[in-house]
C-alpha cells in the first residue's frame, strides 16, 4: 500500500482556474492579454533576472560534422556564461540575404546530435537558402556540468537539467528560462549579421520543440515556429507523468496557463505541430491531448483570420520527428502568403 500524492495535484488542477486562460474576443483584448501573461511567463521562468552582457562571440574552428561543413561559434549569453552553436551556410551561389533557421536540441544529446538525426531537415533549409545554426542548451552537449561530461555514447546523451533545475531554482531561474535567453541573444547575433534577410525561423524535436514553443511565445522575431513531439496539455502529460524531465517544470505555471495558450501566444505568425499517434508523453489519450490544446490556440488565430497559418501533422510512429510539410512550411511562410 502506498500513499501517494498525485491525485491531490490532479484535483488541485482541475478545482483550480488558469490566470491566463486564454478568452480575448478581439485582437485589442488579445494584446493586452499577450503583453500581461508574456510579463508572467518572463517572472515565472526567470527570465527577467537574466543579465545582459556584452555577447562576446568567436569562430572556434571550421570542420566536417555529420556530413556537414560546419562552424563551430561560441556566444556569450550571460557574463560567463558561453553558448557552443554549430553555423551552417548554404551554397555562396544564393548570394544576397538569406533566412534564418535555428534548430534547438531535444534530450539525448546537443547540438552533434540535431545535425546527426535531423540532417535531411537541414539539408533541405540549405537548399532553401538558409543559415541554419543549431546551439547547445544549458546543460547539453558541451555545457554539460560534472558529472554528465564525457566522450562515450551513453554520456554524450545525457545532460544536466537536474542539476541547474535545482540551482536555478533557488535564484528565482528555470532551465527553460536561461534556455530562451540563450536562443534570444542568438537571434541578436545572427540578424545583425549582413547577410541575415531579417526573417526567422525555429524548429525542434522534443525538448528541441519545447524550446521552439516557448522562444516564439516570448519573441515575436520568431517568424515561423515547427515544434514537433511537444505540444500537449499539460494535465495529462506533465501532472500524470511527473517522471518528465525537470526542464519541463516552471514555478506557476499550473496556476498560470497551459500549452494552447503559448501557441496563442504565435498568433498570427506561422506555426507547425507534429505529433506522434502513439507517442506516450502525449500522455495516455495520445492527440487528443494535442488537439485540445491546439483549440485554443486556433481561438487565438481566428481573431486575426489566420486560422490557416497553423498546420498540424500527424504521423502513425511514437515520438520521433518526421519533418513531412516542413519545407513547404517555411517556404510558404517565407513568401508570406
Ligand atoms: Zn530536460
Amino acid at each position: 500500500m502506498y500513499y501517494t500524492t498525485l491525485n491531490y495535484y490532479l484535483n488541485l488542477f482541475d478545482s483550480g482556474k488558469r490566470e491566463f486562460a486564454f478568452q480575448a474576443k478581439s485582437p485589442e483584448e488579445y494584446d493586452a492579454w499577450k503583453d500581461a501573461l508574456r510579463a508572467r511567463l518572463k517572472e515565472i521562468t526567470g527570465l527577467n533576472r537574466c543579465v545582459p552582457c556584452g555577447g562576446a562571440h568567436e569562430l572556434v574552428s571550421t570542420g566536417e560534422v555529420e556530413g556537414f561543413q560546419a562552424e563551430y561559434h561560441t556566444l556569450e549569453t550571460e557574463p560567463g556564461v558561453v553558448m557552443p552553436f554549430y553555423l551552417m551556410r548554404p551554397e555562396a551561389a544564393f548570394g544576397g540575404k538569406r533566412p534564418v533557421l535555428i534548430i534547438p536540441h531535444g534530450h539525448g544529446g546537443g547540438k552533434r546530435a540535431v545535425l546527426a538525426h535531423q540532417g535531411k531537415f537541414i539539408r533541405e533549409a540549405l537548399e532553401e537558402g538558409f543559415i541554419v545554426a543549431c546551439p547547445d542548451a544549458r546543460g547539453s552537449g558541451d555545457r554539460r556540468e560534472f558529472p554528465e561530461q564525457g566522450d562515450a555514447p551513453e554520456q554524450e546523451r545525457m545532460n544536466s537539467h537536474r542539476e541547474l533545475m535545482q540551482l536555478g531554482l533557488n535564484f528565482g531561474r528555470t532551465v527553460i528560462g536561461g534556455a530562451v535567453w540563450d536562443l534570444m541573444r542568438l537571434a541578436d547575433w545572427l540578424l545583425a549579421r549582413e547577410e541575415a534577410s531579417g526573417f526567422l525561423a525555429c524548429a525542434g524535436m522534443s525538448g528541441g520543440g519545447q524550446q521552439t514553443l516557448w522562444f516564439a511565445a516570448l519573441d515575436d522575431r520568431v517568424n515561423a515556429a515547427i515544434t514537433s513531439g511537444y505540444f500537449y496539455g499539460v494535465r495529462d502529460s506533465l501532472i500524470e507523468l511527473p517522471q518528465n524531465c525537470a526542464c519541463n517544470f516552471v514555478p506557476h505555471f499550473f496556476e498560470t496557463a497551459d500549452m494552447g495558450e503559448l501557441g496563442a501566444l504565435i498568433a498570427p505568425r506561422p506555426f507547425f505541430v507534429e505529433s506522434g499517434e502513439n507517442d506516450p508523453l502525449a500522455g495516455r489519450r495520445r492527440v487528443q491531448n494535442v488537439t485540445e490544446q491546439l483549440d485554443v490556440t486556433r481561438a487565438a488565430y481566428r481573431l486575426f483570420g489566420a486560422e490557416g497559418e497553423i498546420v498540424h501533422s500527424v504521423h502513425g510512429g511514437g515520438h520521433e520527428w518526421r519533418g513531412d510539410g516542413m519545407r513547404a512550411f517555411l517556404k510558404k511562410a517565407m513568401k508570406g502568403d
